[in-house]
């Protein structure tokens, strides 16, 4: 067992080594805790692994590292390949049952958002999340075919559009990429760098004129169209070098209301609703004109966020895990943490929530980090008013979910497990596609060559 010494101790389980669950494993390991980390893949990061574009080598290696860091300490007991749900391989109640002092939902925001429009289950439509773990690889996703065909539609304006709209440009090199956005171009949400990416492809001419189409629209708003256009264009410096004759566009105030489908069930377009922007609050939202047109396309990519999975088995509503409504609202009060039943009006004593399974699709890693640093407060203040738990009762409980995993035929992976991944993929070199490094595409092959690596060293491939 991997104890640090004889001294009581608080045993932690964190669901999900994503930024958010490796920022809270990390704090909490430093102050001495057991701490147990339960995720689904078989490797940590999340989506630091499996959402940044594959090219940010930069970040993705720094963060890599850290990660590798933080689960070689001794009293980090890392369970991959392990989804905790309803009908899945570990349930909450069972997470409860292994007596853990705290339990900790970093599991990320792993439920689709739809706008729920007629013909949005038609081939062709896809969820930016799915089309991101695709070219990320993501076990399940890689093989799976994605046919965007030649004109691509992305509905959203933020980030998430910016990187699918990359890998349409310069990997697959479609013919046209247009971003659909209800609001008008001041409410784009993408940050200015990201956009470097695509910016050699955007149809300047095009853009002119939808500026022109949508100017009446915006000066009604009380917004100055040339000024939008003249700040969106300051934009479009340090592009990267061109690679491919995609032209990449924008649609503003303009509203998705249906999927247009052929005799297939192919997507041939979108029924798209004229908008006008109205004041709201400080900002504005776009209100339909009832003025229709067709959008011709070959495929939709819906980028408009995502909500937490309500399968996982946490109290639940519209989107969200709910948490203790007793708050103040100020981030990081203890009450925006802690896991609540609204059934009962309780808290769920000793469950916390951090990183997008609290806040759904908010931010960047530094954001998820941060917030599982909060959590790493919260946490601390609670087990301040508990009594440490001996060290054997840690132990066997580390057992326990061993014990309860191999009973349920569960492989899960151990940090010896990763390390064997990790030099069976440096094995095969790099790729010559977006990821630039070999991955292997699914679980089975992933457990067999843990399996046979082991095999060379005598050990076993589970924990
Ligand atoms: C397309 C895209 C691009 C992005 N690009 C950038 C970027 O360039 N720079 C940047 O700073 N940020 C970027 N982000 C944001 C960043 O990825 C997130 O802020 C961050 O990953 C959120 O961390 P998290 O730990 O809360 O969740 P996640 O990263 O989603 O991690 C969740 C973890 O939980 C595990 N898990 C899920 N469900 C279960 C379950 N039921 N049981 C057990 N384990 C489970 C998963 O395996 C995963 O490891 C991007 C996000 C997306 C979607």
């Amino acid at each position: 067992m991997g104890s640090t010494g004889i001294s009581p101790t608080h045993l932690i389980i964190i669901i999900g080594a994503g930024p958010a669950g490796m920022s809270v494993a990390n704090l909490m390991s430093k102050a001495g805790h057991e701490v147990v980390i339960v995720n689904r893949d078989v490797k940590f990061g999340g989506l630091a692994e499996y959402g940044i574009f594959p090219n940010k080598l930069k970040l993705r290696g720094g963060l890599r590292k850290t990660y590798w860091e933080i689960l070689d300490r001794p009293n980090i007991h890392y369970f991959g390949n392990v989804t905790v749900g309803l009908g899945k391989d570990l349930t909450v109640e069972d997470l409860k049952r292994f007596g853990a002092s705290a339990v900790i939902f970093a599991s990320g925001a792993q439920g689709t958002k739809s706008i729920g429009v007629e013909g949005d289950s038609a081939l062709g439509v896809y969820h930016a999340k799915d089309v991101v773990f695709h070219f990320n690889r993501l076990p399940g996703y890689g093989d799976k075919p994605f046919e965007m065909g030649r004109r691509v539609a992305v509905i959203g304006v933020g980030d998430v559009m910016v990187d699918i709209a990359h890998w349409l440009v310069r990997y697959k090199q479609v013919e046209q990429v247009t971003a659909i956005a209800r609001r008008g171009p001041a409410e784009r949400k993408y940050n200015p760098k990201e956009i470097r990416a695509v910016c050699a492809n955007i149809d300047q001419a095009a853009l002119t004129l939808e500026f022109e189409r949508i100017a009446p629209r915006l000066q009604t708003a009380g917004q100055d169209p040339g000024e939008l256009l003249k700040g969106m264009n300051a934009e479009f410096t340090k592009c990267e070098p061109l690679k491919s004759k995609t032209k990449m566009g924008f649609r503003f105030l303009a509203s998705p209301r249906r999927v247009l489908t052929d005799a297939q069930n192919r997507v041939r377009g979108l029924e798209i609703e004229e908008t006008k922007l109205e004041p709201k609050g400080t900002d504005f939202s776009a209100v339909g004109l009832k003025q229709y047109y067709e959008f011709p396309c070959d495929s939709v990519v819906f980028a408009v966020g995502d909500r937490v999975d309500e399968t996982v088995g946490l109290p639940y509503k519209n989107g969200v895990f709910l948490t203790n409504p007793a708050s103040t609202g100020n981030e990081p009060d203890d009450a925006l943490f802690q896991a609540y039943d609204e059934a009962s009006g309780k808290v769920l004593d000793g469950v916390f929530l951090t990183g997008w399974a609290r806040k759904a699709s908010e931010g960047l890693v530094g954001v998820a980090k941060r917030d599982g640093e909060w959590c790493a407060e919260v946490v601390t203040r609670y087990l301040a008013e508990r009594s440490p738990q001996p060290r054997p009762a840690v132990d066997k409980a580390i057992d326990l979910i061993k014990t309860t995993l191999k009973d349920r035929k569960v492989e899960a992976i151990d940090l010896a497990g990763l390390r064997a991944l990790d030099a069976a993929e440096r094995e095969h070199g790099s790729s010559n596609d977006c990821i630039g490094e070999f991955k292997f595409g699914s679980n089975q092959e992933m457990l067999a060559q843990i399996q046979r690596r082991r095999e060379r060293t005598g050990s076993s491939a589970r924990s």
